[in-house]
C-alpha cells in the first residue's frame, strides 16, 4: 500500500482499515511522511509535526513510526547506527547515499539484481535483501593549466 499523496481522510480511512486508529497525533505524523516521496529520519518529521502541533512528543513520533513499519506502510531505511530514514515508497527497491551530501535517492528493483544468495540457516526464510550503494562525491578537478 502506498499512502504518498492520500488526502487526509483517506489517510485516516486507511490507517482504521489497518487497525490503528487514527488520533490526532497519528495523522499529524502521517501528513509529513506521506506529503511526498521522501527519506525523511525520526528527527525531521519531529521538528515539522511539532511546527503544527508542538503537543506531539518525540516518544509518540518514534511509537508511531514503529506502528508504521510493523503495519508497512513505511519502510525503514537503515544506513547506519546513527542514520535511520523512514521510507514512505513501500514497493521493492534500493537506494544510493551520497555519504558526504546525505542524499539518498531511489534505484528501481529491475535496475540492480542480487544473485547468489547464501545458503539461509534453518528455519529462517527470506524478508528481502535491498541494497544500499554507497558513493561520495568525486573531488574537484583543478583547472587544467595550457
Ligand atoms: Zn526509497
Amino acid at each position: 500500500m502506498n499512502l504518498v499523496s492520500n488526502n487526509l481522510v483517506d489517510l485516516a480511512e486507511n490507517l482504521r482499515g489497518l487497525g490503528i486508529s487514527p488520533t490526532k497525533q497519528r495523522i499529524a505524523i502521517g501528513e509529513v511522511i506521506f506529503s511526498r516521496n521522501q527519506h525523511i529520519s525520526a528527527e525531521q518529521i519531529l521538528e515539522k509535526v511539532q511546527k503544527a502541533d508542538a503537543s506531539v512528543s518525540k516518544a509518540t513520533v518514534y511509537n508511531t513510526l514503529n506502528l508504521f513499519v510493523e503495519k508497512k506502510i513505511v519502510r525503514e531505511l537503515i544506513i547506519d547506527r546513527s542514520k535511520v530514514f523512514y521510507d514512505p515508497n513501500t514497493d521493492f527497491h534500493h537506494h544510493i547515499y551520497n555519504v558526504d551530501t546525505g542524499e539518498i535517492r531511489d534505484i528501481s528493483a529491475e535496475s540492480l539484481s542480487v544473485t547468489g544468495l547464501p545458503e539461509l540457516p534453518s528455519g529462517v526464510q527470506l524478508e528481502g535483501a535491498d541494497v544500499v550503494i554507497r558513493v561520495r562525491s568525486k573531488p574537484v578537478e583543478s583547472a587544467v593549466s595550457v
